[in-house]
Order: C-alpha cells, then structure tokens, then sequence
C-alpha cells in the first residue's frame, strides 16, 4: 500500500503543513473570487477530505470571501494557502513541496473561465537562464523562499524585506 504523504508552506516558511493520507480531488477553479483570492487566471487546489492534515508550523489569517467561505493565506508573505467550507479544506496545490505529485482531474466554475486559458500551453517558451543579458542580477539572486522540504529552524524574513528576519521561535515545533 503507499503511503500518502504531503508537506508544503508558504513563501516565507513561517506557515509549513502537512497531508497524511489520500487526498480528495485536486482541481482548479476558475470562479471570479478564486480568480481575486489568488491574483491568478485560476486556483489550483486540493481537496484535504479523506486525509489528516495540520498545521506543522504557524497558522494562516484568514480572509471571510462570503458567508460559507474563508480563505486562509499568510500575513508576512501573503501566499494563497486554503479555501475552507462546509465540506472541508482544500489547500492551494502550488504550495504543496511537489505540486506535480497531485495532477488536476476537473476544472470548476468554468463560466467564468478567462477564455485564452486554453491556450496558455501554446505559448511562446523561455528557460529563466535563456534571459540572463536582460537580467543579469539572477546571476547573484539571494532567494528568500523557504525552500520545498521541512525545516528544523527558519528565520522568514519580515514582510517588506530588508528588515529583521520574524522571530519562528514559538512556530517551531515541526
Ligand atoms: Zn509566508
Ligand atoms: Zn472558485
């Protein structure tokens, strides 16, 4: 039998969780307020029914979408990381470690479908590397991003950069 198990956070590191178990259905959702709640052309998610999932280090701020949904994402990084209703979490399947581990099997509110979605694969390709003469500063970037595995210890650095890292002492109990 496998064993299901999926970790991911946001952003900055300071909210990290974990999936234990089958997953429900993984999706996307092209409604309008996914559309808004992600600042993307349509959200990825995954549907936690099934499985056992925690928080492993932080919690999410959560923002009331409408009267039978809340939308979790973190206050320092501002990463989209759940939609939460009666029937479960599902949680933002591009801040899971391995988002290719879960492929998307449906596509909801598609009447609200940007139209040239359909034809995002067609497009023109670039490598990040292919444009280094135009940004010549990815040759010495300094990534901020948590990194796609747990952690012990990680200091994420304070929303608007630059300023002392947040403390993750009470957070590190992963
Ligand atoms: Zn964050
Ligand atoms: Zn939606």
């Amino acid at each position: 039998m496998t064993h299901h198990l999926h970790t991911g956070g946001c952003q900055c590191g300071a909210i990290r969780f974990r999936i234990e178990g089958k997953p429900g259905q993984s999706s996307i959702c092209h409604c309008r307020m996914c559309q808004k709640a992600f600042g993307a052309y349509y959200a990825p998610l995954v549907s936690t029914r099934g499985a056992a999932f925690t928080w492993t280090r932080g919690e999410p701020k959560y923002f009331h979408s409408s009267n039978h949904v809340r939308r979790g994402f973190c206050d320092n990084c501002g990463t989209p990381l759940t939609y939460e209703a009666a029937d479960g979490l599902a949680i933002s399947a591009g801040a899971l470690d391995d988002p290719s581990s879960l492929p998307p099997s449906m596509q909801y509110g598609v009447e609200a479908k940007v139209p040239f979605v359909d034809h995002l694969g067609a497009l023109p390709s670039h490598h990040t590397m292919d444009d280094i003469a135009e940004a010549p500063f990815l040759a010495d970037i300094v990534s901020n991003q948590h990194p796609d595995h747990d952690t012990e210890t990680w200091q994420p650095v304070a929303a608007g950069g630059g300023g002392a890292p947040v403390s993750a002492s009470k957070e590190d109990n992963a």
